[in-house]
């Protein structure tokens, strides 16, 4: 079984020019969604985490099945306007323009271990965007764990600091 297998490139979406992995394949085969999730796991090695950040949505899918693993709580991050308690905000840099992502702010107590997850690693700035958002609420970013990392677009490099662990690299 290769990972590879069930990831497949869609051409032009959601824009002309992006090259986008498509995962669906690889969440409806459910040997392939279990052992994806029990290889996500492994990867965070031995640290001690608290909180399971995600971002939406498509940090959705393993976030919550890595904080089960972990023994950790997930946090959802949220575009604009979603979420619906206290929150705190920051923009960040898209290709055209900005955009801004939102964390509740009684989420993260300080002090507290954090690992981020997301599908896709692309340019690294709504990962960067979501570690200012957690060390604003004073949390400890333990790591950033994604199922890809396209390495052409070296996103890693807006991480600096942080580790970075990428399940398949393309
Ligand atoms: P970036 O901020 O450039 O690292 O983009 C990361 C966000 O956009 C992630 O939430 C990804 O889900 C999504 N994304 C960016 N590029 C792709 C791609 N080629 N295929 C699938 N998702 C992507």
């Amino acid at each position: 079984m290769d990972f590879n297998d069930y990831i497949r490139d869609i051409q032009d979406f959601p824009q002309q020019g992006i090259v986008f992995k498509d995962i669906t394949p690889l969440l409806q085969d459910k040997e392939t969604l279990k052992k994806a999730s029990e290889a996500l796991f492994l990867l965070v090695g031995e640290h001690r985490i608290d909180k399971v950040v995600g971002m939406e949505s498509r940090g959705f899918f393993f976030g919550p099945m890595l904080a089960t693993k972990l023994n950790a709580g997930f946090v959802p991050v949220r575009k604009s306007g979603k979420l619906p308690a206290a929150k705190i905000s920051q923009s960040y840099n898209l290709e055209y323009g900005t955009d801004i992502l939102e964390i509740h702010e009684d989420s993260i107590q300080k002090g507290e271990n954090v690992l981020i997850h997301d599908d896709v690693l692309a340019t690294g700035g709504t990962a960067k965007a979501v570690c200012q958002l957690i060390e604003r609420l004073g949390g400890n970013i333990i790591a950033c764990n994604f199922l890809i990392e396209l390495d052409f677009l070296s996103g890693r490099n807006n991480l600096n600091g942080y580790e970075v662990q990428s399940l398949l690299h393309y």
